[in-house]
């Protein structure tokens, strides 16, 4: 988690943790029940490279994949261009295939990653005595993002990640038939007649919620309203122009989608950028990008940089 997240991160009064996988030189620190991994930018993924991380992880499927495929930009750029002979993986020990040890003759596999569908209520037990319903629900934030609904003896906990938290989005989240029971209707009448465990409207005990966005002073525009500037700016200059599209890091995917609507064409990316798109659950943009940088006139590049395949 980005610096200064209280209680080193856990949910609680649940020992679960989220998004921090460092382990504190603190005496008072318990390691966790459960690790949650809501997406993969670098700041919620603190710890996960260390070879000596054994615990399982809960994340989307979407993460796993991102997460056990992610090259740095030096590494990728290296191997592409020839410097290097091999792909530097960070994360790819959290997943080992079954191998034969030939020392010990035994087999040796792990995956510590472990995805669970979205919007699916999953029960995972913490310990003899405390068992909670986990649901994964989309962030609207990038690729894999999800914010965490943890529902359970001791209260019910939503942990939100970094989410874009736009009307639209808002919307659907009342639409939702995991969070509905806490959404209070327009108009409502109580008769009194149930317990609380048997009423039909519950209510969250604590969101966990990122509010370093929060503090601006002026409106932020939608995706939509954002991306419909951008490729009416891209449509004033002259139809052969080539774009080199400057959106390398992972939230940006609506972009990419509205250049390719837009002017109804594919996008360029580089060997990384197309192996992680075409694994994740996306369709959109899976069918986005090509290999080919001569079939288009869109470019999908970092920092400035041309991907060379
Ligand atoms: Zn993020």
């Amino acid at each position: 988690m980005p610096p200064g997240v209280p209680h080193f991160s856990f949910l609680d009064p649940y020992r679960i943790r989220v998004d921090d996988f460092t382990t504190p030189r603190d005496p008072s620190y318990e390691s966790p029940a459960l690790y949650l991994l809501s997406h993969t930018h670098s700041d919620h993924v603190a710890g996960l490279n260390a070879k000596s991380f054994g615990s399982r992880v809960i994340c989307s499927a979407d993460s796993k994949h991102m997460l056990l495929n992610y090259e740095a930009a030096c590494d990728r750029i290296a191997f592409d261009n020839g410097g290097k002979a091999e792909k530097t993986k960070p994360y790819s020990h959290l997943k080992i295939d079954p191998m034969l040890v030939s020392d010990t003759r035994e087999w040796v596999y792990r995956d510590l990653l472990r995805p669970l569908p979205l919007n699916t209520p999953t029960e995972l037990e913490l310990s003899a005595d405390v068992t909670v319903t986990l649901t994964l629900i989309d962030a609207n934030h990038c690729p894999g993002a999800v914010m965490f609904l943890v529902e359970g003896p001791l209260g019910n906990i939503l942990h939100t990640g970094d989410l874009r938290a736009e009307t639209c989005f808002l919307e659907t989240l009342t639409r939702n038939p995991c969070l509905q029971k806490y959404i209070p209707p327009p108009v409502s009448f109580s008769y009194e007649t149930l317990s609380d465990r048997e009423k039909p409207l519950r209510t969250l005990d604590a969101i966990h919620l990122d509010t370093a966005c929060l503090l601006v002073h002026h409106d932020i525009l939608s995706k939509e309203e954002a991306c419909e500037g951008l490729v009416k700016l891209m449509a004033l200059f002259p139809p052969l122009t080539r774009f080199f599209v400057n959106c390398w890091t992972w939230g940006y995917e609506d972009i990419l989608k509205a250049v390719g609507r837009a002017f109804n064409s594919k996008i360029h990316g580089d060997r990384y950028k197309y192996t992680i798109y075409m694994g994740t659950s996306d369709p959109s943009l899976r069918c986005l990008l090509t290999k080919d940088p001569s079939s288009t006139q869109f470019m999908l590049v970092k920092d400035g940089i041309v991907a060379t395949e």
